[in-house]
């Protein structure tokens, strides 16, 4: 059996999405900027994907910039003021673009609004929720403090967008980050929102596409992709998170259920389909490895941050040490996941952690 659980690393494309984007590429190819019959055939595609998106955040289609994904839409929002504030269980795109005050989490991997504090500052970025541990920020409370101050909040939404209601009015947000491939469209591919009314400097020069803030031909497929799968996803939340959150917690109580195991995170305030557990005296890259060996994929820590030795930047902020945020790993289901699967996972966990213990202790 093959069980894919690493949803917050990527997901599989929406089949309603890949059907959409195909015509894009052979058929109807025109470059939107083109004032050609074409031409105006992407261009009028392109629009209406801005309208779906903006529709399904709450926003006016022309506060929506087109991007390669969330990381750029970091770096072009910290790119935007002086002085920020944020938090250290930021992704490495928003933490490695700025060298500035940093406010840490409770032990349960919050943002508490009153830990904020201001002084001279332009903009605050929380992320909506996290990739590693799943919890969900506060975000509504810290855009209300930060719009009393009269300070621009940012929110990186990408784990969040599509998987859990968002919407810029009633979150009291300035500016957003998404990635399509998060919310089953295609890599590559995400945007910026900005209200109107900031300042957004361009991102960088060329043609006049994105109002002149963002030049390059646009990915029109790409794009059609991500307003599908985003309508989608918003769509089908609440019938697909009901299932997801029902095998995410059979899952859990089994897996907690393994002697010396701990999640990391707060249980309530988590995305539904996020699992990040420590085991006591297992590496949890061998995990990992043995895992994939038997069909079964999941992270340890972030993908992004695998593959280089450090321990979880966001385990250690909220008081892992080195060595415990190492025996962490990280399970990200989605509504593809079916029972038999969970009970695949399970038995093969519990079975991967005893043998993992078992050849550390002779050693
Ligand atoms: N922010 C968060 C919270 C993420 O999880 C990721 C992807 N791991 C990114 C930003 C960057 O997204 P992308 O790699 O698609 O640019």
């Amino acid at each position: 059996m093959r069980v894919y659980a690493d949803n917050a690393a990527t997901t599989r494309m929406r089949e309603s999405a890949y059907n959409a984007m195909i015509p894009y590429l052979r058929a109807n190819y025109g470059n939107p900027s083109s004032i050609h019959e074409d031409g105006i055939k992407s261009h009028e595609a392109v629009e209406s994907a801005r309208k779906t998106i903006a529709d399904c955040i709450g926003a006016n289609p022309n506060e929506i910039y087109f991007t390669s994904g969330a990381t750029e839409s970091n770096n072009w929002v910290l790119r935007s003021t002086q002085s920020v504030i944020t938090t250290a269980i930021e992704h490495s795109s928003i933490l490695n673009a700025v060298k500035c005050p940093i406010i840490y989490p409770n032990q349960n991997g919050i943002i508490v609004p009153d830990r904020l504090f201001f002084n001279n500052v332009g903009l605050v970025s929380v992320m909506y929720a996290n990739n590693e541990i799943g919890t969900i920020q506060p975000i509504r409370e810290i855009g209300n403090i930060c719009r009393e101050s009269g300070i621009i909040f940012h929110t990186d939404a990408t784990q969040a967008i599509g998987h859990i209601p968002v919407n810029v009015e009633n979150d009291n947000i300035d500016m957003l980050s998404a990635s399509a491939h998060k919310f089953g469209g295609a890599k590559g591919i995400g945007f910026l929102y900005c209200r109107n009314g900031i300042e957004l400097p361009s991102f960088h020069f060329g043609g006049s596409q994105e109002r002149g803030k963002r030049a390059g031909t646009l990915n029109v497929p790409a794009i059609i992709s991500m307003a599908v799968a985003l309508k989608e996803s918003v769509e089908n939340m609440e019938k697909e998170n009901e299932k997801v959150l029902s095998l995410r917690n059979c899952l859990l109580d089994e897996l907690l259920a393994i002697p010396d195991s701990y999640l990391n995170g707060d249980r309530k305030r988590r995305l539904p389909n996020n699992i990040n557990i420590q085991f006591d005296d297992v590496e949890g890259e061998s995990l990992v490895q043995i895992l994939s060996a038997r069909g079964i994929m999941i992270s340890s820590g972030s993908a992004c941050s695998s593959g280089s030795l450090q321990s979880s930047h966001v385990l250690r902020a909220i008081g892992l040490t080195g060595g415990r945020a190492n025996e962490s790993v990280r399970i990200t289901l989605s509504h593809e996941n079916t029972e038999e699967e969970i009970d695949y996972m399970i038995s093969n966990i519990r079975d991967c952690v005893s043998h993992l213990r078992s050849i550390r202790s002779v050693r």
